[in-house]
């Protein structure tokens, strides 16, 4: 079996061959490695090969391993549902949150975050296959929802994001995220910060990456299937 480190050079190896693939520089790619059930011994093993952003779906989970590795430059972004009772701890122990579909979520975020602290970044999750999943904004409702997060002033509005339902097939995946990257191109003209599109997993990153995806969050392909 591969061991961590090896399976980021791998990752890291294909994000670059898709994006010279598509004429983009590598580093317009950010690999986020998605470390839920994961141990932190793991999340040392990603950390000693380089790895600076990880993502988090649980929160309390997420809280303990921030606490144990403690480790200044490391980037944590949560990425899981948020209930109303936990904006409060994201707000205050995040660097980004891509998982909000809602106003009453980001104006609790916006009034949690705390001082001192920069603006919280923030994806707003766009929901690409409606009967799959309850999570996400509808494509169409999108860029109000954009509108109105760009005014809270402990937010800083970063992009889009989605977790479409699993398909085979580059092409495929493709069509799937295109009208997502789309909205994207059209509202980066309209909110100053908007440079994030938070697309692809470890079964359709190259495709999100042909797509523009600039934040691919990458779990298995990096420590194995989960339990
Ligand atoms: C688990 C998860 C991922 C990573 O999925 P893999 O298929 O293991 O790469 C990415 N994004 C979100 C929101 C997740 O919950």
């Amino acid at each position: 079996m591969a061991s961590i480190a090896e399976n980021i050079s791998t990752v890291r190896d294909q994000i670059t061959k898709a994006a010279t693939r598509s004429g983009r520089a590598a580093d317009s790619v950010t690999l986020l490695a998605v470390t839920k059930t994961q141990t932190p011994e793991k999340l040392r093993e990603a950390y000693a090969a380089g790895q600076r952003e990880f993502g988090e779906n649980y929160l309390q989970e997420a809280l303990d391993k921030i606490r144990i590795l403690d480790l200044p430059d490391l980037v944590w972004h949560f990425i899981g549902p948020i209930q109303s009772n936990k904006t409060a701890d994201i707000a205050a122990h995040f660097d980004w949150v891509h998982s909000v579909d809602r106003l009453k979520i980001a104006s609790r975020l916006s009034k949690q975050r705390p001082e001192g602290l920069a603006p919280l970044s923030i994806c707003v999750q766009v929901n690409l296959s409606s009967e799959d999943s309850k999570s996400g904004v509808a494509l169409e409702d999108a860029a109000d929802l954009c509108e109105q997060i760009a005014k809270l002033p402990g937010l800083r509005l970063r992009g889009l994001m989605a977790i479409p339902a699993p398909c085979a097939g580059h092409e495929q995946q493709r069509e799937v995220f295109a009208p997502l990257a789309l909205l994207f191109r059209e509202l980066q003209g309209r909110f100053e910060h908007l440079d994030s599109l938070s697309i692809g997993m470890s079964a359709d990153y190259e495709a999100a990456i042909a797509e523009g995806s600039t934040i691919v969050r990458v779990g298995s392909a990096i420590f194995g299937a989960r339990a």
